[in-house]
């Protein structure tokens, strides 16, 4: 249809009309829909419309209450709740119950910082967490309101908080239950310590970043000498390596590596045992002692050279503490790529080196604080010459005390990889302290846990599998204590008489009761005897003096049992819950302390499956951050741009992997939404308070054969949209959806639909079948998009005819869509549509070469003459066929039987009806009216 020319006829005609705005202004329109989704209690009428019926429980992973959305989390929740839209849509009950992670460094950290260090540190632990507490919650109310307004349903009124009695008492009893079958233990064990903040840290707590460290080798001289270097008449040593100098005090021993070789280096007026494929480097290399070389004892005829499991036994001076001897084991870690082959062995502060300190029998020596302070003394375990000393300060004044002593061979700086903090980014230590734990392997908690996440639970996408099942398979035992204030305290006493630990079923259980009446505050507010009862007793001693002990539990613990805290005690959810969603740290945080402590205390995993999301980085694939600009601030989006173009970027991009977001980005989803609103607004056009379900609907065996194909088309559409949905890829519902509105709907077949909706007779059956697909096509697109498109979509429900609306005002009360047909049928009819599609392209070759002639200017003005081979000819030509002019818009479509697909165009026949434009043959004098065509003038007449 010409848009400029008007018909003189164009009031006969049946124009599209609608009230839904083609201009967007999301960032208005939206806080007013939230407005009244709140009023009339949207979430709760969607849990009305779908009560009794099967549920599926998303269980929402609790971001951290330290600070204001990023998109990050707006990402997340979003994901979710496409997920629970479309689920509720499928009339599942769908309860979201959003959640904060509330304890925990971060924020305990935020009133260090406000209170100022000294003030902090003098300041009594229950105001410390009375500041901690407040601090959460301002901060979740922040997230909940930047959550809300990005569309998400949800019980924001009723969220779960780590901070609740019921969360506190929750933590306990999973402690108890992994207590009791006998999975918790207290250990001394090397941790990873911030002498800074005071704390162990966990693995997920740990940065690397590079590091620069003192390098030095170190010669430690043996007690007892091999035979056969005995002879060389010079003392004998063991050279080692470190970059940690402040570790020697701790030294116990020295590992070789059994099946290596080892020689001994001739230098200094000493002999120098170490690894024979690192000798030259370190001697000539390193220590720059051009006369080293290898000793050859008298009458052999090679250089001395032994197995490392040779030497095994022999026994060196300890470098700091005399009289203390230090043994050479062996350990398969050892490697010949850097050092000496001969590894320094500290089993109070390495992992490596506690093992082999436990396996070998080597004495675990801690003579490090919590400051991170060598204890003062002299006997071995203190720091004997650099008591009080802290371990930064100890490093040079040790290299010293060695190179004085003619031990040290040699020092360099080097430049390394090494943990630091996450909190106060500073480097950490590895410290042996007394520290409580859930043990990995003691009753098979780890093959538990690998069995749930490999055999029993869902992962999407199903790379993820694998990926917590190896850091499950990698993991050590899980230090669950920490040394701060922030959190819930581990159940454990000390006897004030003996000394003993005390923690049995009878204490925990008082401590579970306390809890849940007055919360983990309690347990630094009142002494245990007003709690403990007749539980407050000392099995070893038989005192009634207990202490309060001080370590609480690691925050991971607190959202990891929310299984326990949420799911299992609140009536509208379930455990096992059918889904997590996080991201893919998660696999090292959340999924797996979530994993730990449910089948620890239950033997099961808390889901039944996992979708694990990427992260958010700009366009050119970088951390978004503050300096370098590239952060997209989600509330600010959705005051500029709306919510529904951040909903509808993230069902754009592939979250099974990182995703890029930038300004241009947006900028590009909005032309997409763009598609998809005009789309919206050609359908209500027609739909609009013309299309009455009941009075205009066709079967589907009535329809048009062109109307017919675009149902088919429309079927195995939804079908893929629907796959997609359920395997929570949303960008293939997405991508499937924007394709169809773009390619074929928008710029095919809603165009050649026009004539018949603008001209037929209106009740005719040729208008009713175009508006019966129409009401088809809105209908799925409402249902399929109203999980992204959430507000836009309730903004078209007022303007949608009443049949296609389930009788609902809000666009998330509609069920999900079904086909008309199945997809067997619409199979069937799919070799039409292809083959008139490909007709269609020559076609349109055609048309658009003899339109650049000037051969016409509409492409009504013309005849097509088109051939195609035997297949396609008895497509286009049988029952199913679609009237091909009609479909191309031209006046006539001439198909004969061709040995390829080819069309040629001619000028139409007849002339130009002054109503539609068309050439037809019958175009004339029809009553009335002058100059019009056959079907016009019978549309006139009605
Ligand atoms: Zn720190
Ligand atoms: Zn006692
Ligand atoms: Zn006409």
């Amino acid at each position: 249809m010409a848009k400029k020319e008007k018909s003189v006829y164009q009031e006969t005609m049946h124009l599209p009309k609608t009230g839904f705005p083609m201009r967007a202004g999301l960032s208005k329109s939206e806080p007013a829909r939230l407005a009244r989704w709140n009023e009339n209690h949207l979430y709760e009428q969607l849990q009305k419309k779908n009560e009794g019926h099967e549920q599926f429980v998303l269980h929402d992973g609790p971001p951290y209450a330290n600070g204001p959305i990023h998109i990050g989390h707006a990402m997340n929740k979003i994901s979710k709740d496409i997920i629970m839209r479309y689920h509720a849509m499928n009339g599942y009950q769908t309860p979201y119950v959003p959640g904060w992670d509330c304890h925990g460094q971060p924020i305990e950290h935020k009133v260090e910082e406000a209170l100022g260090t000294a003030a902090f540190n003098a300041t009594p632990t229950a105001k410390i967490r009375e500041m901690c507490h407040e601090f959460a919650v301002e901060n979740l109310d922040l997230q909940r309101e930047g959550f809300k307004r990005l569309g998400v349903l949800g019980d924001w009124d009723h969220p779960y908080l780590t901070l609740y009695h019921e969360h506190d008492a929750a933590d306990i009893e999973v402690f108890k239950a992994m207590f009791d079958r006998g999975m918790i233990y207290r250990g001394r064990k090397p941790v990873h310590w911030c002498k800074h903040c005071h704390t162990a840290l966990a693995e997920a707590e740990i940065e690397y970043a590079d590091e620069v460290s003192p390098s030095i080798f170190v010669r430690f001289e043996l007690i007892d000498v091999p035979d056969e270097l005995k002879a060389a008449g010079v003392p004998v040593d063991v050279v080692i390596w470190t970059t940690t100098p402040w570790t020697l005090p701790a030294n116990a021993g020295v590992a070789l590596l059994g099946e290596a070789d080892y020689v001994a280096v001739e230098a200094q007026g000493r002999l120098g045992i170490m690894a024979k494929a690192l000798w030259e480097k370190v001697f000539h290399g390193v220590a720059k002692l051009e006369d080293a070389r290898l000793f050859t004892p008298e009458g052999a005829d090679a250089p001395w050279c032994a197995h490392g499991e040779d030497l095994v036994g022999l026994t060196y001076k300890q470098p700091i503490f005399e009289g203390v001897t230090g043994r050479v084991v062996t350990a398969d870690y050892v490697t010949l790529e850097d050092g000496t082959g001969c590894v320094h062995t500290a089993p109070g502060h390495g992992v490596d080196d506690y093992y082999t300190g436990v396996r070998c029998d080597l004495p675990i020596i801690m003579p490090v604080d919590d400051d991170g302070r060598f204890y003062v003394g002299d006997t071995y375990g203190t720091g004997g010459p650099f008591s009080g000393l802290d371990t930064d300060e100890a490093n040079p004044k040790i290299i010293a005390w060695l190179a004085e002593r003619g031990m040290l061979l040699a020092e360099v700086k080097i430049n390394h990889s090494y943990p630091h903090c996450w909190r106060c980014k500073n480097p950490t230590i590895f410290r042996a302290t007394d520290q409580w734990f859930v043990s990995m392997d003691e009753t098979g908690l780890r093959e538990q846990a690998l069995d749930q996440v490999l055999n029993h639970v869902t992962w999407y996408p199903d790379r993820a599998k694998n990926r917590i099942g190896a850091m499950v398979e990698g993991r050590p035992d899980w230090c669950i204590s920490r040394q701060r204030n922030w959190g819930v305290p581990i159940p454990s006493f000390t006897c004030a008489d003996c000394g003993e630990k005390v923690m049995n079923d009878a204490t925990l259980d008082a401590v579970i009761a306390l809890f849940k009446a007055e919360g983990s505050d309690a347990w630094f507010t009142k002494a245990p005897e007003e709690y403990l009862g007749d539980a407050c007793v000392c099995p070893h001693c038989g005192g009634h003096h207990l202490k309060a002990d001080r370590d609480i539990l690691d925050v991971w613990w607190d959202s990891g049992v929310s299984w326990k805290a949420v799911c299992e005690n609140r009536p509208e959810l379930r455990y096992p819950a059918d889904l997590y969603l996080e991201g893919s740290d998660q696999h090292r945080g959340w999924f797996q302390s979530s994993l730990l402590t449910s089948v620890g205390a239950n033997g099961v995993a808390p889901y039944k499956a996992v979708v694990s999301q990427g992260f958010t980085l700009d366009g050119q694939g970088r951390k978004m951050s503050k300096s370098l600009g590239n952060v997209i601030d989600p509330n600010k989006v959705c005051d500029e741009m709306g919510a529904d173009i951040i909903r509808l970027w993230v069902a754009s991009v592939d979250t099974s992997t990182d995703v890029a977001i930038d300004h241009e980005i947006l900028a590009r989803t909005s032309d997409a939404y763009r598609r998809f609103r005009n789309t919206f607004r050609f359908l209500l056009g027609e739909l609009e308070g013309q299309y009455d379900a009941e009075r205009d609907h066709v079967a589907f065996d009535d329809l048009t054969p062109l109307d017919k194909i675009m149902v088919a088309r429309l079927t195995q559409v939804q079908a893929e949209v629907d796959d997609a949905y359920a395997s929570y890829e949303f960008n293939r519902a997405y991508r499937t959806l924007y394709d169809f509105v773009v390619t074929e709907l928008s710029n095919v077949y809603l165009d050649a639909l026009k004539d018949r909706l603008y001209c037929e007779r209106e009740g005719s059956l040729a208008r009713r079948s175009a508006q019966t697909v129409l009401a088809e096509l809105l209908s799925m697109l409402l249902r399929d998009l109203q999980p992204i498109l959430s507000f836009t979509c309730d903004e078209v429900m007022a303007y949608t005819p009443e049949g296609i609306r389930d009788g609902q005002e809000y666009a998330a009360l509609l069920d999900w869509y079904r086909a008309p047909i199945t997809l067997e049928e619409a199979a069937e009819l799919a070799p039409v549509l292809d083959a008139a599609l490909e007709l269609r392209a020559v076609v349109t070759k055609a048309l658009e070469d003899k339109r650049s002639e000037g051969a016409f200017t509409k492409s009504q003005e013309v005849r097509v003459a088109a051939t195609v081979p035997e297949a396609s000819y008895a497509l286009l030509t049988g029952d199913g066929a679609p009237d091909l002019a009609e479909f191309f818009i031209v006046s006539e479509v001439e198909l004969t039987l061709g040995d390829e697909v080819s069309a040629t165009v001619e000028a139409a026949r007849g002339e130009r009806c002054d109503r539609c434009w068309n050439y037809r043959t019958s175009t004339g004098a029809h009553g009335a009216y002058a100059h019009i065509c056959d079907r016009c003038a019978e549309a006139l007449e009605a």
